[in-house]
């Protein structure tokens, strides 16, 4: 029996119980998933039920972004109280974000592109990561951990900067970050390494991705340091894209955009939209299927690959299969082959048989490939997958710029180049919202070359603002900023070396 609990006096909220994909444990409060990030079997945490919208269109679409965020993420955290939950939000949604709407709706060329990367680090994993250290540390509270929060984190990029951004100068919380010192792009670099707060760590490894990656999971199953840490008054968690507290902050843009469709007479109230998203590991589309399980209004979610397809392979034939060549692709985001948040819908499709989908999970730890069933493949219908090569997404970024002077970076591309496929194939003339998850600034080089070819000898910061000139924006604080900012982290350490640096930094 789910318990209910009286909140204000009218309103019953059901509480929404957090449990495994892989096994039947107890399940958890929202605040523990959280604290928690995976569940212990090795699974991930899922809503016992997806709750409805219990505001009306109508009412959404009149409410801010603040307002709005608080209207879904109560329905999940329904054991933060609403006063904590208005301070998270308050303080992550607020004058890091360069627009006052936060996530901005573009129309053109017959598509609208929801601009998610108005925040810290212009990509879309601030939308999460600036709220995901404020519930960590709230849920902390709430759950007498009196411990110091210790985020370790490997990135090839793009994370750790969100990341740092998101937890510097949070009290009660420190944050390492371990990057391959020749793995990333030079502005890439150049923002971890001027990240401000004394709370903050940043390593770069001799070594490549997966090593820095091989390396923190170690770290997180080292019974000895675990000890250490506990004694001196710290413990580890985790800031990665399969916790549920960044899940929930991913719903509230969809909620969002459709909101103000509505609110500016684009669409009717209740009116069916499409949404693109360029897709990775799984979180952000996922954030949108539970968008419409919870009664907004969408028909089709589409899913954009890049080259890296295993998506819309295993959509197309029912079959994950990680087992080929991984590409270096110009959407470095999104080159992954395995989708972790992809579990979760292969929860749902199985039922909410944890046996089926852990079987499942299993043969793609050992064979690296697993096939649903027809019933479960039936029950995709409302997915649409395809994807982009290199070139597709390149034509795309120039034609689009050449037609409407709008500039959209190469991840942002992939999702428009697969819209234009599926138009062409399906005749469906709905309106779509395509997500546009990086600044086109962050990917400077290849949307230059894309628009206007014969840069090479440009640096990043010199290809910055020709693209502004040309695109007619602004270049973001983001880049600014780092122009001159000072260097502050010059850590290189070998792999071996990893967990000395973590030591030292907390003084073990
Ligand atoms: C992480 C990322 C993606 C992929 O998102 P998932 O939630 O992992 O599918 C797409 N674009 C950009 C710019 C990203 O940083």
């Amino acid at each position: 029996m789910p318990n209910e609990k009286v909140c204000g006096r009218e309103e019953i909220v059901m509480e929404v119980m957090y449990k495994s994909t892989r096994s039947e444990s107890r399940p958890v409060t929202a605040s523990a998933a959280i604290l928690q990030g995976l569940t212990q079997d090795g699974g991930l945490f899922v809503p016992d039920h997806i709750p409805a919208l219990d505001k009306s269109l109508r009412e959404l679409s009149a409410m801010s972004y603040q307002e709005l965020a608080y209207q879904v993420m109560k329905l999940y955290l329904t054991d933060f109280t609403e006063e904590e939950l208005r301070a998270c939000i308050r303080r992550a949604y607020d004058e890091k974000f360069d627009t006052e709407v936060i996530a901005p709706l573009t129309q053109a060329k017959g598509a609208y592109y929801l601009e998610l990367f108005h925040g810290a680090t212009i990509a879309f994993k601030d939308m999460a990561l600036s709220i995901l250290p404020h519930l960590m540390i709230t849920a902390a509270a709430k759950n007498h951990m009196e411990k110091e929060i210790v985020i370790l984190t490997a990135t090839s990029g793009d994370t750790g900067k969100a990341a740092l951004a998101g937890f510097a100068g949070v009290k009660g919380t420190r944050i390492v970050v371990f990057y391959p010192k020749n793995g990333v792009s030079p502005i890439q670099e150049k923002q971890m390494v001027t990240q401000r707060g004394d709370n903050t760590l940043v390593v770069g490894i001799q070594g490549n991705f997966d090593d820095a990656q091989a390396g923190v999971k170690k770290m997180f199953s080292d019974r000895a340091l675990a000890g250490e840490l506990e004694a001196a008054g710290f413990q580890f968690s985790s800031a990665n894209s399969i916790n549920i507290g960044r899940l929930v902050p991913q719903i509230v843009y969809y909620v969002y955009a459709y909101a103000q469709l509505m609110a500016s007479g684009k669409i009717a109230e209740g009116e069916k939209i499409n949404v693109v998203v360029p897709t990775g590991n799984f979180g952000n589309i996922l954030a949108a299927f539970y968008a419409k399980n919870m009664g907004l209004p969408i028909a089709k979610l589409i899913c954009a690959s890049n080259e890296n397809k295993v998506l819309y392979d295993f959509l197309r034939t029912g079959v994950y299969d990680r087992n080929r060549e991984f590409v270096l692709t110009s959407s470095p985001s999104m080159d992954i082959l395995i989708s972790s948040n992809l579990e979760r819908l292969i929860y749902r499709i199985a039922g909410e048989d944890p046996k089926v989908n852990a079987g499942l999970m299993a043969q793609l730890g050992a064979e690296g490939k697993y096939r649903i069933t027809e019933d479960m493949q039936a029950a995709l219908e409302d997915f649409y997958g395809n994807y982009a090569t290199g070139e597709e997404c390149a034509r795309t970024i120039r034609e689009l710029y050449r037609d409407c002077g709008y500039v959209i970076d190469t991840h942002t591309a992939v999702a428009a180049a697969v819209y234009e496929k599926y138009r062409r194939e399906s005749g469906d003339t709905a309106q779509t919202v395509i997500v546009s998850t990086a600044s086109p600034f962050k990917f400077t080089r290849s949307v230059m070359n894309a628009i206007d070819a014969g840069h090479d000898r440009m640096t990043d910061f010199e290809l910055a603002d020709e693209l502004s000139r040309l695109g007619n924006v602004a270049v973001p604080r983001a880049i600014q900023e780092i122009r001159t900012a000072p260097v502050i982290h010059n850590h290189v350490c070998k792999v071996e070396e990893m967990p000395q640096m973590v030591r030292d930094f907390l003084n073990l």
